[in-house]
């Protein structure tokens, strides 16, 4: 399986090439040639296993260049009880033919750990696969949850340093705590004043600086990234779809080759774009509802297939889901449109902030995907809803989806499966609020009077976060964030 860039431009390459690149010379976004093809006898087959196994089989399909006892050592590895208590990616029964698949069993309790648990280990075999000397030196830039499942998942392993920034006014203060306090020889934390959309920009562009990629390589280092622009998080992510299919077939709730709906809470297009690849490969899924917060750009473009970056950009209490450039969908547009076609819109989001696609186009996408948002009165009342009716607890993104699964399922009798892509403690004082509540305090009064009221169980990496020591605290401007980076070299 090689791989090649979303704007065409690049040379093909090995999946291990591509996972330590992260992204093409070309400024593309790396893609697997072909889309491996999965039949019912492969989920049959699939039903059997347990997530580790179930990801290890999947994995091997996009990473046939990886030995395959190694990938499933690592899958064994990293989605262990140890990280994932009571399992990687459970599903819980809402209603009838309603399902939450829970993505946030992990270590930061965000759905990122799902494929950053992984991903380190993919890199780490990467760098020997191509005899790479160099320490990677990973630039991450995030909206919150990814900073923190990176520095976890990379923390202390060998060969690798990682640096992150983050907007310092667009994340939780759960969020800024967890990155502060980060343990590990080879993390550093830097926060930006700006948005998420700067702090990535800002990474893009040291990646694409010639110059300081020149003196980090004489001093012994190669950038790579662990953004999900990378393949190394997309690939992993496919595999809990494709689980959660599996788990509802061996439950008996669905039949076999029915085909399901998901609704994914979407920022960076990332974790919906892997629900598309399984169903290019052949999982049947029908309708993907791609759910966004007020900051509601994808809902406009799937309707109306222009993307236009130039508008206001808003703080919701769902800072994960924050975003006016959703990198992935680049991805998309490759399947969709082709290199040239995508080389091209992406030229104009760069130049004058805005492309149009041409109908047909617009067409295919929409075949499958479906733009919903909902705002933060929504949120809340559907959080609080749920709550009431359920007796299910979700977090603020969570909210997004569960408000636009259910407006859709107002004319559509399909399964649906609504990821759930944080735990409601991560957003606590907003989740609080919702359910009734309200309380005084520092940052942890709300997981406490939370816990209190619902009696749901605060996790641990939460709950221990207060007895860790701050060890960064930084603010820069984003312009200053070449410079920072190559403070490693001093
Ligand atoms: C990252 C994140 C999202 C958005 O996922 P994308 O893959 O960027 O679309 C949604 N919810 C939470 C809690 C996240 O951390």
């Amino acid at each position: 399986m090689k791989y090649c860039s979303t704007r065409g431009n690049s040379e093909l390459v090995s999946g291990a090439y591509a996972i330590k690149k992260g992204i093409a010379p070309d400024g593309g976004l790396y893609m697997p040639t072909e889309i491996p093809t999965l039949t019912a006898e492969d989920i049959t087959a699939l039903c059997e296993m347990d997530y580790a196994h179930r990801a290890a089989d999947i994995l091997y399909r996009f990473l046939d260049d990886y030995n395959k006892d190694e990938l499933l050592e690592d899958c064994i590895a990293a989605y262990s009880e140890a990280n994932f208590p009571g399992g990687a990616a459970p599903l819980h029964k809402l209603d009838e033919g309603g399902y939450v698949l829970e993505l946030f069993h992990g270590p930061t309790c965000a759905f990122k750990d799902m494929a950053l648990q992984i991903m380190p280990r993919l890199l780490s075999r990467a760098l020997k696969m191509t005899g790479e000397d160099k320490t990677a030196l990973i630039l991450v830039a995030t909206s919150g949850d990814t900073g923190k499942a990176a520095l976890e998942g990379y923390r202390d392993v060998p060969g690798i340093a990682i640096k992150v920034f983050y907007p310092v006014h667009g994340v939780s203060k759960v969020q800024k705590l967890q990155m502060a306090t980060q343990e590990g020889a080879n993390v550093s934390v830097c926060a930006i004043e700006g948005n998420f959309d700067d702090a990535q920009n800002g990474v893009k562009k040291i990646f694409s600086d010639a110059e300081i990629n020149k003196q980090l390589n004489d001093g012994g280092y190669i950038l790579t990234s662990a953004n999900s622009i990378n393949w190394g998080r997309l690939a992993p992510q496919v595999v809990y779809y494709i689980s959660a299919y599996c788990d509802l077939l061996k439950a008996g709730d669905i039949k076999a080759g029915q085909a399901i709906n998901f609704t994914v809470p979407t920022g960076n297009f990332g974790n919906i774009f892997a629900a598309y690849i399984a169903k290019q490969m052949g999982l049947p899924i029908n309708k993907l509802i791609c759910a966004s917060n007020r900051n509601n750009i994808l809902t406009d473009f799937l309707q109306t297939g222009v993307y236009d970056r130039r508008r206001k950009f808003y703080q919701t209490m769902s800072p994960s889901m924050d975003i006016l450039i959703s990198s992935n969908l680049e991805r998309l547009l490759y399947l969709i449109c082709g290199a040239e076609k995508t080389a091209e819109y992406m030229n104009r989001l760069n130049t004058i902030g805005k492309y149009k696609i041409e109908l047909d186009e617009l067409n295919k996408i929409k075949a499958t995907f479906m733009g919903m948002h909902a705002n933060e009165a929504h949120t809340l009342d559907e959080i609080g809803f749920v709550y009431e009716h359920a007796q299910y607890l979700s977090d603020t993104h969570t909210g997004v989806a569960l408000y636009c699964a259910s407006k859709f399922r107002y004319y559509s009798d399909d399964v649906m499966v609504t990821v759930s892509t944080a735990s409601p403690y991560k957003f606590a004082k907003d989740v609080l609020t919702a359910v009734g509540g309200e309380c005084d305090g520092d940052e942890f009064a709300p997981l406490y009077k939370l816990n209190e009221i619902t009696g749901v169980e605060i996790p641990a990496p939460l709950a221990s976060l207060k007895e860790k020591t701050v060890r960064f605290t930084d603010v820069i401007d984003p312009d200053k964030m070449a410079e920072e980076t190559l403070k490693i070299l001093a």
